[in-house]
């Protein structure tokens, strides 16, 4: 088993709606198990302007599956959800991010791990601090350091 985090993220068809719909179909991925979710969090979009702000969330899985495997199941909850991609970083019902994979470092044209832009995201670090304060990232970041060096965008606990 490795413990894995997901980044959730949606800004259509009622945002929360779609987290909530989300964690039960993750609950329900074969040869894994769905630990904990944390708060829900409103935040201010990144990529294209004149989005409707995001609700964001980080939960915590225990799996045996491959990465890829992790992967392919994400992917079709997202298009289970009307996830669409048209426009990078438009607006979504459902985007799922694999965050980290026990402390594996991938770098495969499908999947990268840790997620290449995490760092950057306060709507991916916060909620990941809630559930895991001391994380350190595979190559030895504290969570918290990066946690203090990201841009500070709008972000409300819902
Ligand atoms: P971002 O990755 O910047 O958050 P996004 O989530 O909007 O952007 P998507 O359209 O959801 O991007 O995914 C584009 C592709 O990213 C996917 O088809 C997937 O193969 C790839 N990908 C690479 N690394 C990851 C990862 N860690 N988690 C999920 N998808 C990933
Ligand atoms: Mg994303
Ligand atoms: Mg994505």
């Amino acid at each position: 088993m490795e413990r894995v985090y997901i980044g959730l993220g949606s800004n259509l068809s009622e945002p929360q709606r779609q987290l909530r719909s989300a964690l039960t179909a993750m609950d329900k991925i074969p040869s894994s198990c769905l630990l904990r979710c944390s708060s829900f969090y409103s935040s201010t979009p990144i990529g294209p302007s004149g989005q409707p702000d995001y609700v964001n969330a980080v939960a915590e899985l225990n799996t045996s599956l491959s990465p890829i495997e992790l992967l392919d199941q994400l992917q079709s909850i997202e298009a289970a959800h009307g996830r669409e991609r048209s426009v990078r970083w438009g607006a979504r019902t459902l985007d799922l991010d694999i965050l980290l994979f026990g402390e594996r470092q991938i770098d495969d044209v499908r999947l990268q791990v840790p997620h290449p832009r995490m760092a950057e995201r306060n709507f991916v670090l916060l909620p990941l601090a809630e559930l895991e304060p001391q994380l350190q990232l595979p190559n030895g970041d504290p969570l918290q350091q990066l946690l203090q060096n990201c841009p500070q965008n709008r972000l409300n606990k819902i």
